[in-house]
């Protein structure tokens, strides 16, 4: 490896504890600058990042617990275990008998339609909104219920305090979503609480990348953790909910500086843990039982819910049919490109190598070709919806960006690792 600008590595300033020296997976292309799982709830500016793990092969641990799934699960066994479940929670005098979150997109369409017309449950689905629907997202999210055929509870929250709180957001954490994830995982097991329903379904599971908190066979999750849990434990022995972060700064301190009343904020607070208990509330993943492979769910939604992919590219990666409801999105992965050195093309094609639809050669073109492009189509909305300014957003991203990421080369940023080997210090 030859050593940049006479520069040494060890002198660069690596930000957020990430791994000093760069690799990415000889499988699936993915970056080791990949955080693992972020408790959102301890997410302060100061924050320390845990990253994915690599074995001495330079494996991820992603495809490493894709290897042994594809090796040991006995499918119909799970879906057996599936099966049962349903069976003892099933309701047959006309009442709701699961919750089924989701926005309209091709996973949460998938899983709300099999649990209803596969396995026969009753279920009531939920929306956390978006912060600015597409217009694509909101037709898809219509035709879930309007073609596939369900009810729905939307809920919106605050849309003056939810702009600050992502204005905030991206001021000290360069996060657009942080305030929109606080509030989407605390939202299912409220609903579940407020409609006395005790069991719902996510989709796919989100330990692929091995997280530590799996509470259920490694990096398997049959359940999902009680989102804020932790932090609602604290609470019940006297912390105060004032110390919770929202967007990079102390909810006592938001309602102080900004105006905002404690309902306000509510919605991104989570469940009291007592509630958790009493109700018996149980999270799944659909995943965990059956097989889940996101081109398959495209597919599916097509057929069974009239779901429509985007008539354009999405901007950042070559896929039209991932995530596509929100104007808000391209940022997310943008400026986790800027923090972490990984894209959207990157995550997309990682995952479909891991399923084995392209191959890793393949992935490196896509990421060549698409990885941190700016997502442009909407950047006025978006810049509008956090009250900011192009130039002020532009040097935010700078100022998040790690030395041993990037080097500025005549005026112009540009990697220090590519994996396809093309960066400044490769
Ligand atoms: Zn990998």
């Amino acid at each position: 490896m030859r050593i940049g600008k006479g520069m040494n590595v060890k002198e660069l300033e690596v930000k957020y504890g990430l791994p000093s020296e760069v690799k990415f997976c000889k499988i699936c292309n993915i970056i080791n600058q990949r955080p693992n799982s972020v408790n959102e709830y301890e997410h302060n500016p100061k924050s320390q990042k845990k990253t994915i793990g690599f074995d001495e092969d330079g494996i991820c641990s992603a495809c490493r617990n894709k290897e042994t799934q594809h090796e040991n699960i006995d499918w119909k066994q799970r879906e057996k275990e599936l099966m049962d479940i349903c069976d003892r929670y099933r309701k047959t005098d006309g009442s709701y008998d699961c919750i089924a979150p989701g926005s309209g997109g091709k996973d949460s369409i998938f899983a709300a339609h099999l649990l209803k017309y596969k396995y026969g449950m009753h279920p009531l689905t939920v929306t956390w909104s978006p912060h600015l629907y597409t217009d694509i997202g909101w037709k898809n999210f219509q035709n879930w219920l309007h073609i596939g055929g369900f009810d729905n509870f939307l809920f919106t929250p605050n849309g003056r305090v939810h702009r600050l709180l992502t204005r905030l957001s991206v001021i000290n954490l360069l996060h657009p979503f942080q305030p929109f994830i606080m509030g989407q995982k605390t939202f299912v097991a409220k609903m579940c609480a407020k409609f006395d329903i005790p069991l719902a379904f996510y989709g796919e599971m989100p330990g692929e990348y091995g997280t530590t908190e799996a509470s259920d066979g490694g990096s398997e999750k049959k359940f999902s953790d009680k989102p804020g849990s932790g932090f609602s434990k604290d609470v019940a022995n006297g912390k105060d909910v004032r110390d919770l972060y929202l967007g990079g700064v102390q909810s006592g301190e938001i309602i102080e500086k900004y105006d905002v009343d404690m309902n306000d904020l509510l919605a991104y607070f989570p469940l009291d843990y007592s509630v958790y208990e009493e109700k018996e509330i149980d999270v799944y993943y659909l995943g965990y039982f059956i097989k889940w492979d996101p081109q398959e769910c495209y597919y599916y939604s097509v057929e069974n819910a009239g779901f429509e992919a985007n008539p354009v590219r999405t901007e950042g990666t070559y896929s039209k049919y991932n995530s596509l409801d929100d104007k808000i999105d391209g940022f997310n992965y943008y400026t986790g490109f800027i923090k972490f050195g990984m894209g959207r093309a990157m995550q997309d094609a990682a995952q479909e190598i891991r399923n084995k639809k392209i191959t890793t050669e393949e992935g490196k073109a896509l990421i060549k070709k698409f990885d941190g492009e700016f997502p442009k189509r909407y950047y006025k909305e978006f810049l509008s919806y956090i009250d900011m300014e192009d130039e002020e957003f532009r040097q935010l991203c700078d100022k998040f960006r790690s030395e041993h990421l990037w080097a500025k080369v005549n005026g112009e940023w540009k990697r220090r690792h590519t994996v396809n080997g093309d960066g400044v210090d490769d």
